[in-house]
């Protein structure tokens, strides 16, 4: 036999079947896929000028534009995640010279402030404790865009934005809202509540897979964008690139990238999913299933992290780690003894508390018996005097 000029052997572990458990996933996100969007996903590739993939892209502007209650012309998803959605906005949005205000109640602040410090010369970012200084954050920095969390997934906080557009817009101001976490299953409204960037993802309510993330651009947002001195650092993030691949500009569709496809095939799905059920019913839908598992876990003798009702995200539901247990214990006995995953905190709430996913088609009433039951067991099974 000859010998191999190859001095790295083919992987054994790749020569294994690939192996993918079945779980509940009910931390905070991804979510189940339900078989028919898996299906959608897993359909055969088309080429990304296809006109049948333009006509799925022209679905999913559609969907978002419903999703989030908007008649903006510049409305598509990102070829990735929710963070690459957020970076999509800020690195369009910032130049040179720029303000902004990130209200930071959570890590998802945090990120943003990180993110648009990375841009350096881009834009100052003034930190900001609490969402009721706004209105003096804005007279004091002056800012050109305001950042806000809307479902803060890290402390299971819904923040309120009644007003907030309107404020901001008085100070000639645009405002940046994430809604990764809460669309679907928290009343949002784009045009009403006057949002300039409003983004999410396909991974929580949409119940998609992780990697397509919808984005929409007010007119006010867009024409700042147009008045930019210089292009945007990110050329594979270049709303004016990305609005003519879907077909927002009214120019005859450009390659930009290779859009992943079957993503989009599966986001498309989910947004019709959504459609179908009506965001009014997904709304309360969550509303009722969240409040079910928070008095659940009242029952249990547990601390909900967020005292006031009107506070809590209806999607992730936060709990404080009772006295003389260990998150880890508890995240871990739930995996392996019901295949079931829920995640402990995040950025400012590590270790201190459990969230609890419920979103799309995982908030139900029998996962709400299931999250408390295989609880119940964890409490029994995991206190520290017993280990
Ligand atoms: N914002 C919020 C509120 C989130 O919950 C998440 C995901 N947990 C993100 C942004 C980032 O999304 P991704 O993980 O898809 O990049």
């Amino acid at each position: 036999m000859a010998t191999s000029l190859l001095h790295i052997p083919p992987p054994q572990m790749l020569l294994r079947p690939l192996v993918v458990p079945e779980r509940l996933l009910l931390g905070p996100g991804p979510s189940n896929v339900p078989h028919r969007i898996q299906a959608a996903g897993g359909r055969q590739l088309l080429g990304h000028m296809h006109p049948e993939v333009l006509q799925v892209m022209d679905e999913i502007k559609a969907g978002i534009q419903y999703a989030f209650q908007t008649q903006n012309q510049l409305t598509l998803a990102i070829s990735g995640s929710g963070h690459c959605a957020m970076e999509a906005a800020l690195f369009n949005l910032l130049e040179c010279g720029d303000t902004i205000l990130v209200a930071i109640n959570g890590i998802w602040g945090q990120r943003a402030a990180d993110i648009a410090r990375r841009l350096g010369m881009l834009g100052t970012v003034r930190w900001h404790g609490r969402a009721e200084g706004t209105r003096f954050g804005l007279v004091q920095h002056k800012p050109s865009v305001l950042f806000i969390t809307h479902g803060e997934s890290s402390t299971g906080v819904l923040q309120p934005l009644e007003g907030l557009g309107e404020l901001c817009h008085r100070h000639g101001c645009l405002l940046l809202v994430d809604a990764v976490a809460s669309l679907g299953g928290a009343p949002i409204f784009m045009d009403q509540q006057e949002i300039d960037v409003l983004y999410s993802g396909s991974q929580k309510v949409l119940n998609s897979p992780p990697g397509s993330a919808p984005i929409s651009f007010s007119e006010r947002a867009r024409e700042k964008v147009l008045r930019r001195k210089m292009k945007p650092p990110s050329f594979y993030l270049d709303i004016g690139w990305l609005g003519n691949y879907w077909g927002c500009d009214g120019e005859p569709r450009r390659y930009h990238h290779t859009a992943p496809i079957n993503s989009f095939f599966s986001l498309r799905e989910g947004l019709a999913m959504l459609a179908e059920i009506g965001l009014e019913s997904s709304w309360e839908r969550h509303r009722a299933n969240c409040a079910r598992l928070c008095q659940g876990l009242l029952n249990l003798g547990l601390e909900l992290f967020v005292k006031e009702e009107k506070g809590r995200l209806p999607t992730i539901t936060t709990v404080r780690v009772p006295e003389g247990y260990n998150w880890k214990d508890i995240t871990a006995f739930l995996m392996d003894n019901h295949a079931m995953e829920i995640a402990g905190g995040l950025g400012p709430t590590v270790g201190k508390v459990l969230r609890i996913g419920l979103m799309g088609c995982n908030s139900t009433s029998e996962n709400v018996n299931r999250v408390l039951q295989a609880l119940r067991d964890a409490l029994s099974s995991c206190h520290r005097s017993r280990l």
